[in-house]
């Protein structure tokens, strides 16, 4: 039976939708992940556990597991263990992205400086760091000789979905969003990714722009766009939280060329070859900035807005990006694939104001909108949400289908219209009833 290692950052969904595909294709999965997350174990505790932060230490165990077990093929998801993926790809001669391109893909401000030297539009940027006083930075271009303007854009270099990403108009918010950055940086969870460069933001030119993200297949240096999807709500800021995602595209075929170029050119830039990618760009008439590109698939359950169908092979049915993704790690040639003709679209359901999930009313009514395909509330009952730019998640995610990408949109939105959430302040509420016991009772 043909194996593959699939490194992952957190179990769930996504890991489970691999088990499904590999289930269908015949293909057994070695699963690694952080064995300090909680551990959901799909197969029964085969999964070889490693630490995230200690690359030298996950490679040598990835290799002594699949020396017991051979691998035919590899595939990575999340952000987090791209690095460790691709070393591991390197020592067992796979085809992947190299470790030098999963690594600059993953640092912003490399990011940056890989565009640039290539030729690609960039921001002006400049680096900071966050164990600076905030009296030295009363703006940052006190402490570069580059150009410094207002609006600006405040980030950390490593983490992911949008986390501590603002934006500053002024002295005063870009000093309120360094300081927020700071704290953020500075809690145990973040803390706990042991990543020195944590201690490095960027400060870079606001781009305006209309933003769409690019799904694509990289093969043996070859990009396969497998689908663009238009990001319709605006992302001005002051925070960048993620909602709908549509395909396909509202983007003239032009500007859609001009997103595939520009997407294949950084994906040059970076050093990526082989191997998911996901990247996001800003549109507008200085041309196609690339604000990165991900040395993996888009992030977990987003990926089931996407079905693909063969030009060659009859299929029976339409695959999911999990099953294209294991075929490919096994090999096989992306090119024949197309996404399927009907238009789909997701919205992460944003998480409205930070505080305890107590109820999610309304999901059958929401499920009943015509072209609603699902509706996941990945938030459990009694946690705390919290919003970005701290918060890592969403409340939950609705998929929709239709002829048209704009029937798609309505959709999504008149489902979301029909969920309540009854979200309480995070300290506890004092009742009437209880505030009259104390009285009574001292
Ligand atoms: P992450 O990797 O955490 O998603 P990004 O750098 O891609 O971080 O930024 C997240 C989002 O913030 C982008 O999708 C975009 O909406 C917004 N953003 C980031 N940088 C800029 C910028 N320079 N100008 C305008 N918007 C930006």
């Amino acid at each position: 039976m043909r194996r593959i290692l699939l490194l992952a950052t957190t179990t769930g969904y996504q890991t489970r939708a691999f088990g499904d595909a590999a289930a269908r294709l015949g293909v057994e999965l070695v699963f690694a992940t952080d064995r300090c997350r909680s551990l959901e174990d799909p197969w029964q505790d085969h999964a070889v556990p490693i630490r995230f932060y200690d690359e030298d230490a996950s490679v040598t165990a990835l290799l002594e597991a699949v020396a017991a077990r051979p691998i035919d093929g590899l595939l990575v998801v999340g952000d987090r263990p791209t690095v460790i993926g691709a070393r591991v790809a390197e020592r067992l001669g796979l085809p992947w992205h190299p470790p030098a391109g999963a690594s600059a893909a993953r640092h912003k401000q490399v990011t940056r400086e890989r565009l640039r030297d290539a030729g690609l539009p960039v921001p002006w940027w400049i680096p900071i760091t966050l164990n600076a006083q905030l009296s030295t930075l009363s703006e940052p271009s006190a402490l570069s000789p580059q150009p410094f303007s207002y609006p600006c854009v405040v980030k950390p270099v490593v983490l992911s979905g949008s986390r501590g990403v603002m934006r500053a108009d002024d002295p005063a918010t870009f000093a309120a969003a360094f300081e927020r950055l700071r704290a953020l940086m500075r809690q145990p969870e973040v803390r706990a990714e042991r990543n020195e460069a944590h201690a490095d933001a960027l400060v870079e030119g606001f781009i305006p722009g209309r933003e769409y993200a690019l799904e694509g297949l990289m093969h043996h240096g070859v990009l396969h766009a497998l689908a663009i999807f238009d990001k319709p709500d605006p992302l001005d800021g002051p925070f960048f939280e993620e909602t709908v995602y549509l395909t396909p595209s509202s983007a003239t075929d032009e500007v859609q060329r001009a997103i595939i170029d520009g997407v294949t050119r950084a994906a040059g830039a970076l050093g990526l070859r082989h191997g998911p990618i996901h990247a996001e760009c800003r549109v507008n008439a200085d041309g196609v900035f690339v604000l990165e590109v991900a040395a993996r698939p888009i992030g977990g359950l987003c990926a089931r807005a996407l079905r693909f169908q063969s030009a060659i092979c009859h299929l029976p049915s339409a695959i999911s990006l999990e099953e294209l993704l294991l075929r490919h790690a096994l090999g096989e040639d992306p090119a024949p694939y197309r996404r399927e003709a009907i238009a789909s679209g997701v919205m992460m359901i944003p998480i409205p104001r930070r505080g305890i999930l107590r109820r999610v009313d309304g999901i059958d009514e929401a499920r009943q909108v015509p072209g609603v395909d699902e509706i996941h509330i990945t938030a459990k009952p009694d946690q705390l949400l919290v919003p970005l730019p701290e918060g890592a998640s969403y409340l939950g995610f609705i998929f929709a289908r239709a002829e048209r990408a704009c029937d798609v949109e309505r959709a999504l939105r008149d489902a979301h219209a029909r969920l309540a959430f009854a979200i309480d302040p995070e300290f506890p509420v004092i009742t009437p009833g209880q505030i009259h016991y104390n009285l009574l009772h001292g």
